[in-house]
């Protein structure tokens, strides 16, 4: 007979950072010939196969990420993008989320904390043709949201067409930062890779964050 039941207790883990994990691996997987087209137009063409390598590598340590409390979870698949994408965009991602995983458990405030670390790494700001074009947009649609109080499917809403909308804002922007910007002129009328990268990231964690807390 079991004479300690507090053993039996089973600790459910929240299934919301696995379902990150697999929509993001997911996406990046189903997209990365497309990002490798934005990046062959403007840039040096790897962009599908940086994130592929970076979105392979967490794929394998998913279940221990998946495991670990948010913050841990977001700092180790930081630091797995910075060990294995190889291009400008690893460090720039992994800053992103090493930030957002030391910023607190208020999205609002890890957003905000994380797009500042990718500025500070990237020396970037919005307007410069780069995944800031995208990741400034959702921060401020996600303070916006917060400030007129709307219910979470909506505020998701908004931050998907935040990120479309900034994914579209780079094409008729001349690129200042990154391989693109050696183009000068001819980067007008592209989308920038890491624009499009970061869109899809941004669709395939709200997606699974309303799958997962509906
Ligand atoms: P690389 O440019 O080294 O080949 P990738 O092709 O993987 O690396 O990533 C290119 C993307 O990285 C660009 O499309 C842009 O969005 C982003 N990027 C490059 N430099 C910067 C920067 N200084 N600040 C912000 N984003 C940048
Ligand atoms: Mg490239």
């Amino acid at each position: 007979m079991n004479t300690s039941p507090r053993l039996d207790v089973t600790v459910e883990t929240d299934p919301l950072m696995g379902r990150l994990i697999d929509a993001a691996v997911a996406v990046i997987r189903e997209n990365a010939e497309k990002l490798g087209d934005l990046d062959r137009a403007i840039g040096d063409g790897d962009h599908g196969v940086n994130m592929l390598r970076g979105f392979n590598a967490i794929d394998e340590a998913r279940d221990s990420i998946a495991a670990l409390p948010l913050a841990t979870a977001l700092q180790e698949m930081g630091k797995l993008l910075v060990m294995s994408v190889g291009g400008a965009s690893g460090p720039l991602y992994g800053s992103l989320l090493m930030a957002m995983g030391c910023a607190g458990n208020s999205l609002g405030e890890m957003l905000r904390v994380g797009v500042a670390a990718v500025k500070k790494r990237g020396r970037s700001e919005r307007g410069e043709k780069t995944m800031l074009d995208v990741l400034v947009p959702v921060q401020l649609a996600w303070e916006q949201a917060c400030k007129e109080g709307l219910d979470t499917r909506e505020a998701i809403e908004r931050i998907k067409r935040a990120a479309e909308d900034g994914l579209e804002s780079t094409r008729p922007l001349l690129a200042t930062k990154g391989r693109a910007s050696f183009l000068r002129e001819r980067s007008i009328g592209h989308l920038d890779p890491g624009a499009g990268s970061s869109s899809l990231l941004v669709h395939a964690a709200c997606d699974a964050f309303i799958e997962t807390k509906p």
